[in-house]
């Protein structure tokens, strides 16, 4: 018997999960997700940081991250699941004019869309939240309460079980190996990918209208008229399944935790020194430690390289000189991928020349963030074709070829 779903989305990280949750928000239960690995959270929403700001540059960033946040903070009841928030805040630290004056733009925008407790604070105040931080070169920052952390595993569980709970079914063990697209195609990619040999090697971009009619698994087939892409770094490939485009691109992201270290206060907020990009917070008993090599290059590597532990303790040190003395065991260090766009912002919404698949990709280290955000906004998408919570059509696909690409130089 084929199975039939009126939603199938592919990979079961954060996103997916969301995706899931927020479709059975609006009584769309016939969902099935589909996730290769054993477990959920093996993907890069197993690998985050956690943290969640509405301290971004761009309109649709802020307002996507004010609905998150305020939607983590009430996580516990709305979902029945612990979403772990905690408002530490996000405390960035300018040591030059061209950062401050960056920081005193953005807030002004945060504040026009309706985060209006973003503070300015000065060298001082700055020492006041963690008094070990070298100052003498900081001029000023921001900080913003509500913004913090949140248990990324724990929210996706939540979303999950819930989503599970109203009738979505979820298949674990199972890769998606092809989509395919109703047969008034021209070329091999729908064939191909349907026919479940050929696989993404062979799919192409097709170059007028088709429509999905079905995913090839592991398991067998399955028959729907909408497909999600939430398969995370792995996004372009699932999309070539359907002869579509998408570009998002794997990149290395490593964090170093430190053992047990009793030099900085037991709660402090995750601090961004914006002259190296270097950022920290509590994890625990030790300091969870956080930087973007410039030097990393795109593609699947996934293992933890050893010299990447004397690069952020060089800058670590340099901002916090008791860090100097944290004891480090590369072990416990770890790398996961961000997925990258051109620029820097997710992409939301329907592909173009494939009628019924959904892109939810890209976040470009920002899926944990806005994973509530963009539930919503795909779900309204599929059952309403707009959202009240941003014009989607900002985050379409289209966006790359049409010239309008979004700026946002605040990346984490
Ligand atoms: C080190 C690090 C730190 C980060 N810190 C933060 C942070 O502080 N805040 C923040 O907001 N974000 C952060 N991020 C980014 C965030 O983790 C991601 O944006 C987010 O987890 C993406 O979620 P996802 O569900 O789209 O992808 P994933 O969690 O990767 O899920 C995708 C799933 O799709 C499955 N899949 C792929 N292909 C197939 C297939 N063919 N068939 C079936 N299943 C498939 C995969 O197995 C996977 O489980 C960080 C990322 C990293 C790596």
């Amino acid at each position: 018997m084929t199975e039939i779903a009126d939603v199938v989305i592919i990979g079961s990280g954060i996103v997916g999960s969301s995706v899931a949750y927020h479709l059975t928000e609006q009584g769309c239960t016939n969902v099935l997700v589909i996730e290769r690995e054993a477990h959920q959270g093996k993907g890069s929403t197993g690998k985050s940081m956690g943290g969640v700001r509405a301290q971004f540059s761009t309109t649709v960033n802020i307002q996507m991250s004010r609905y998150s946040i305020d939607f983590f903070s009430r996580f516990d009841e709305v979902v029945g699941h612990p979403a772990d928030y905690r408002a530490h805040g996000y405390l960035f630290c300018a040591t030059n004019q061209r950062h401050l004056e960056y920081l005193i733009a953005n807030r002004e925008r945060q504040t026009a869309l309706g985060v209006k407790n973003v503070e300015m604070v000065s060298g001082q105040e700055i020492a006041a939240f963690v008094p070990q931080l070298r100052v003498n070169d900081i001029i000023g920052g921001t900080f913003c309460q509500t913004d913090g952390f949140v248990d990324p595993h724990s929210v996706m569980m939540g979303f999950m079980l819930k989503a599970r709970e109203r009738g979505v079914r979820l298949w674990l063990d199972t890769a998606v190996t092809g989509i395919e697209v109703n047969p008034a195609l021209s070329g091999t990619a729908g064939a191909s990918a349907a026919s479940g040999g050929a696989g993404i090697g062979s799919a192409h971009r097709l170059d007028s209208t088709h429509r999905v009619s079905g995913v090839m698994t592991t398991r067998g087939f399955v028959s729907t008229r909408i497909i999600v892409n939430a398969a995370g770094p792995w996004a372009a490939h699932v999309a070539q399944m359907a002869g579509a485009a998408l570009p998002v691109e794997p990149l290395r992201r490593q964090l170093v935790p430190t053992e047990p270290f009793e030099g900085l206060p037991k709660r402090f907020p995750m601090v961004i020194d914006m002259s190296t990009g270097f950022h920290f917070r509590r994890e625990g008993k030790g300091i969870l430690l956080a930087w973007n090599d410039p030097d990393e290059t795109p593609g699947f590597k996934t293992d933890f390289d050893p010299t990447f532990v004397e690069k952020i303790l060089t800058r670590a040190a340099d901002r916090v000189p008791s860090l100097a003395e944290a004891e480090v065991n590369p072990r416990r260090a770890w790398a996961g991928l961000y997925e990258m766009t051109p620029d820097h912002h997710a992409i939301i919404g329907p592909a173009p020349n494939v009628e019924g698949l959904f892109f939810v990709n890209g976040f470009s280290g920002h899926g944990v963030m806005h994973s509530p955000a963009s539930g919503l906004i795909t779900a309204d998408l599929i059952l309403h074709g707009s959202s009240e919570l941003i014009d989607a059509s900002q985050l379409s696909v289209d966006r790359f070829a049409g010239g309008r690409l979004l700026k946002e130089t605040a990346v984490l």
